[in-house]
């Protein structure tokens, strides 16, 4: 799919409307909108890169692991508690979109193994 095409890509560029929870030069972050959990957020990179098997950019990487995703959970108030942090990939890992996103899961219990 090219990125033309990508709903993801959309929304970073605001063609197309969420619930806006973070953003910064490389990343955007919103509610997605069949939440799984009480608070449910999806991070993605501005730019658009498939999955974690074309993410080559370290920086990035470390800039949405290290500095945003803690950042949002601790302002969704999940810091205490904890949360999940899940990236499918791919058809059996259940990727619907292609375009790379965390998925911030919390505000219930989870189970494992995952579905
Ligand atoms: P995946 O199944 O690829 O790991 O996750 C895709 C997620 O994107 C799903 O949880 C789905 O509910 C969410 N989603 C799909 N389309 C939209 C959309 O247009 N807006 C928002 N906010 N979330 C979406
Ligand atoms: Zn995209």
């Amino acid at each position: 799919m090219s990125s033309s095409d990508c709903i993801f890509c959309k929304i970073a560029s605001k063609d197309l409307p969420s619930e806006l929870v973070y953003e910064d030069k490389h990343v955007v972050a919103f509610s997605d909108t069949t939440p799984q959990a009480p608070k449910h957020v999806l991070v993605i990179p501005r730019e658009h890169v498939e999955s974690i098997m074309e993410l080559s950019d370290k920086e990035l990487a470390a800039h949405i692991l290290v500095d945003v995703i803690p950042h949002i959970a601790t302002n969704l108030g999940l810091a205490e508690k904890g949360f999940r942090v899940v990236t499918n990939v791919g058809e059996q890992g259940g990727q619907t979109v292609k375009h790379l996103h965390f998925h911030i899961l919390g505000g219930r219990d989870m189970q494992w193994p995952p579905g």
